[in-house]
């Protein structure tokens, strides 16, 4: 990847390179705070700034070891990226050597001579993605990394980690930028003025996540599924029309992209159904990020019974996908599912 300096971030980031610079830094450290708020980027900078032959500070972006880690090429750098490796799973053959290993495995990283001379570091991202096994293997590591070495583990969902492993690791929080660095990471991205308000209000300010929905098309994606929800749509023209949405998906094979649109397009129909049954309760609308469904659907009021009943259907959907049914036609079986309860409980009404 190439370097980039997270938003809204620098005084949690300067604290950790004082640290470093004083020889007090933690060699486990574990990033959290919400989704796509830029502490996978943070991770990255920071390591960056701890290898740059001016540091530890804020990378200089011009010494040998700044270039090297811009064009990936830095020796001393291990990352586990299940997002980009396509995996949503961290297994244990990652971590030690096992059977299924490709590649190097972390531990025979870490017992390799460093290949720079200075800092080593180690980024886990999304690591309650990490199976048990893995968490583990992880363990002996996270006490003996080894001398300047600094593990990062990355998780916006630090309560799925194993007791063992939060207690090994100090904890550095963050927070989600202000809404105008969120706004000027989506201004530099190119997406215009109009989007960028609906998909920060739709991924709470968190301007990674906003970025994501942007890049894959989310805007015309709520759209079909308000269309399919609505009864307007046939959900079989809605899953094909979501399925063929242009959009930035990342990398990955045609069926992985498929997979990831599915996934998209469910979960952001159970966040809408969510804030339609928030807004069925009586939670103000306009705090809600999808707080519009409800009009958009007539304004009709939607019991909680039937909320959870369409819920259950996507979540169903989700886990069909992860168990590798086939996208197209899950999607359509939860479409139609879903279309089925709104219909028959607004002609109930
Ligand atoms: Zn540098």
């Amino acid at each position: 990847m190439t370097l980039e300096r997270p938003k809204g971030h620098d005084s949690v980031l300067e604290g950790l390179w004082r640290a470093a610079s004083s020889e007090r830094l933690p060699h486990a450290l574990l990033f959290t705070g919400g989704e796509g708020i830029g502490k996978y980027l943070a991770a990255h900078w920071f390591l960056a700034g701890l290898f740059c032959d001016e540091g530890p500070a804020e990378p200089c972006g011009s010494c040998g070891s700044c270039r090297r880690q811009a064009a990936g090429s830095f020796g001393d750098l291990f990352v586990i990226d299940p997002e980009l490796e396509d995996t949503g799973k961290i297994g244990v053959g990652r971590i030690v050597r096992r059977k299924q290993t490709e590649g190097t495995p972390l531990e025979e990283f870490l017992s390799l001579r460093p290949a720079e001379g200075g800092w080593r570091g180690v980024i886990l991202r999304d690591f309650e993605l990490a199976n048990h096994e893995a968490q583990n293997a992880v363990l002996k590591t996270l006490e003996e990394p080894g001398e300047s070495c600094c593990l990062i583990l990355v998780s916006s969902q630090p309560g799925r980690l194993l007791e063992t492993v939060r207690s090994r690791c100090v904890l550095v929080g963050f927070e989600s930028p202000s809404g105008s660095e969120s706004a000027e990471v989506l201004d530099l991205a190119g997406v215009d003025s109009e989007t960028a308000g609906l998909v920060s209000r739709w991924a709470d300010g968190a301007p990674g996540r906003a970025l994501r929905f942007a890049r894959r098309g989310a805007v015309e994606e709520r759209a079909v599924l308000i269309d399919v929800l609505s009864g307007e749509l046939d959900a079989l023209v809605g899953t094909e029309r979501l399925l063929a949405l242009e959009g930035d998906l990342g990398e990955g094979t045609p069926s992985a992209l498929v997979r990831r649109r599915a996934v998209g397009a469910v979960e952001l129909g159970v966040e809408m159904l969510r804030d339609l049954a928030r807004s069925g309760a009586g939670y103000p609308m306009d705090q809600l990020p999808h707080g519009d469904v409800s009009d958009a659907l007539g304004g009709r009021c939607y019991g909680l019974g039937v909320t959870s009943r369409a819920l259950e259907s996507l979540w169903r959907a989700r886990r069909e996908i992860d168990s590798n049914l086939a996208p197209e036609a899950v999607l359509d079986r939860a479409l139609s599912e879903v279309q089925q309860i709104f219909s028959a409980a607004s002609s109930a009404q």
